[in-house]
């Protein structure tokens, strides 16, 4: 398996699931084939918390793709985590206007969706 192939995402428990370094256990987010902190190429799918907070948003108001044109206004946050400073993406069902940098966030999952919610 090469990293690109590593699954990622929450699990069944609420933790968070990303690749990291075996050797100084940095989160190799996006995943490439070297940690970017040590250069090591040894990593291992790891647990850390599904806690982060909010880095940026945009909300999109019109799209072409026909799978998300029932969604639409809908927001996409960055979100950093907290156990890893990985930044990952994400759907937030709060609304735009009560949405501020730094804002504390945990991930849910609703069926395929990986949704992010304030905490
Ligand atoms: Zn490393």
């Amino acid at each position: 398996m090469t990293i690109a192939d590593t699954t990622w995402g929450p699990d069944s428990d609420g933790n968070f699931v990303l690749p990291v370094c075996t050797a100084c256990s940095s989160a190799i987010w996006p995943p490439i084939d070297r940690c970017e902190s040590c250069s090591s190429t040894k990593w291992a799918s790891r647990q850390v918390l599904a806690d982060a907070t909010l880095f940026s948003w945009v909300t999109v108001h019109h799209t072409d793709l026909p799978e998300f044109k029932s969604r639409v206004p809908y927001t996409v946050g960055i979100l950093e985590l907290i156990d890893t400073s990985a930044r990952v993406y994400g759907l937030i069902t709060a609304k735009p206007s009560t949405l501020s940098i730094g804002q504390k966030f945990s991930i849910t999952t609703r069926g395929a969706d990986h949704i992010w919610e304030p905490r």
